[in-house]
């Protein structure tokens, strides 16, 4: 429909006639082209780059007035910086993070966007986010992946040895990435899917005999990336108790859609990584069936879900939410490991990664993230969050995959 009326725009001001610019029979409108998980090169430029996070974290801080505390809190396997922004005062923590895939760009855009609001709004509900709630912001956490636009990290299995000892004769794990993957090339600089490197016990030391693993099974802190989240979790742990919330901000396929209809998902939330621990599918982790709270976690889902369903009065988009796949127990990642250690956990997945969507929908899928975690922080600040229905979580509608299964792999692209 656009692509026809600028045509035809283009044939009223060139021509004197009201003729389109492609002559002959009245054009038929052509479908709109299928969606395409083919990976393509696609420019990334209006994201926010590393370097202009640096920047912008700064400003941020500066005009703040000392709401805004910036900090670096570690370094990524190249030595670049791990910046950690924290807002509020409150007592009630919520850890947010984002681009542990560097071709997952809305999260470090939308979080900026959030920080910039928490810092400087003297609204209502901003003055109750800073009251209520300590925001602690993580905005990049695997930038050496963001620089090169891919989804590993930037580390060999030889660096990983030389860090750890005990793994001279160990082979690397099924998460380190040597070949092709979402059309990027690491046969020259490997990497690791290092959102499978956590592990529920936060202290865990990597031993020999536990690679090459699956995706099943938990992670080991072996990326200076996870380590590094890690300590700021335990960090928080210790200071506050507890870490109340954690949110990871991911992307996901670019052609899922809504059940029953053409719609493209907009993003998919999930609150359950793990099998749990009070049942024998989840016995490996057992001690951590006091802590788990699956309810909270579903809570907290229902609120992002429903500041998106509101938005959609305004943007139809902002309502094409669906629940991510549930038959999933993935201990090796951030969100499964702190559920387990007792944070309701959110997970956002908007559509399409940079080597299929590029920058196409990059100002509405980020104030969509935005919006959910609005959500999220609204809720939590004024109490509300403790009213919701777990029960309404399991009455958003399913994510439908097409002929792409999650049981069809070992590796869930997302
Ligand atoms: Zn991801």
């Amino acid at each position: 429909m656009q692509r026809w009326q600028a045509l035809a725009f283009a044939g009223v001001v060139v021509g004197t006639a009201l003729v389109p610019a492609t002559a002959g029979a009245p054009p038929t409108m052509a479908a709109p082209p299928p969606c395409s998980e083919e990976p393509r090169e696609n420019p990334i430029t209006e994201f926010t780059s590393y370097d202009e996070m640096l920047v912008e974290l700064d400003r941020i801080e500066r005009v703040s007035a000392g709401r805004v505390a910036v900090e670096d809190v570690g370094g990524s396997n190249k030595g670049r910086d791990m910046m950690l922004a924290r807002v509020g005062t409150g007592p009630k923590v919520v850890f947010i993070t984002a681009e542990i895939h560097g071709n997952e760009k809305t999260g470090p855009d939308a979080l900026l966007d959030m920080l910039d609001y928490l810092g400087t709004s003297d609204s209502t509900t901003a003055q109750q986010i800073r009251d209520q709630l300590t925001v602690v912001a993580m905005p990049k956490i695997n930038p050496d992946a963001g620089s090169l636009d891919r989804r590993g990290n930037d580390m060999t299995w030889q660096e990983v040895q030389s860090h750890f000892p005990q793994l001279a004769a160990s082979p690397p794990p099924w998460n380190y990435i040597t070949d092709q993957r979402q059309g990027d090339d690491y046969s020259q600089r490997p990497g690791f899917d290092v959102n499978r490197d956590y592990h529920p016990n936060l202290a865990y030391q990597p031993q020999p005999q536990d690679f090459p693993g699956s995706s099943d099974k938990p992670g080991w802190f072996i990326s200076p990336e996870t380590q590094t989240v890690r300590d700021v979790y335990t960090g928080l742990q210790a200071e506050f108790g507890a870490v109340d919330t954690y949110v990871d901000l991911h992307h996901q396929g670019a052609c899922y859609t809504v059940p029953g209809t053409d719609e493209f998902v907009t993003m998919s939330l999930s609150g359950k990584f793990v099998a749990d621990p009070n049942t024998p599918e989840g016995a490996a982790f057992a001690e951590f069936a006091d802590s788990y709270r699956p309810e909270y976690s579903k809570q907290l889902n229902v609120a992002a879900y429903n500041a998106l369903q509101s938005a959609a009065e305004r943007n139809p988009d902002f309502g094409n939410i669906t629940l991510y796949p549930q038959d999933i127990n993935l201990p090796g990642t951030g969100l499964g490991a702190f559920q387990l250690n007792g944070s309701g956990a959110v997970l956002f997945e908007v559509r399409g990664q940079t080597q299929t969507l590029g920058e196409q929908h990059r100002d509405m899928l980020t104030r969509t993230v935005y919006i959910g975690l609005d959500g999220i922080l609204s809720s939590l600040a004024s109490g509300e969050v403790t009213e919701l229905d777990p029960a309404a979580y399991d009455q958003i509608p399913p994510t439908d995959r097409g002929q792409r299964t999650l049981q069809g792999t070992t590796d869930i692209e997302d």
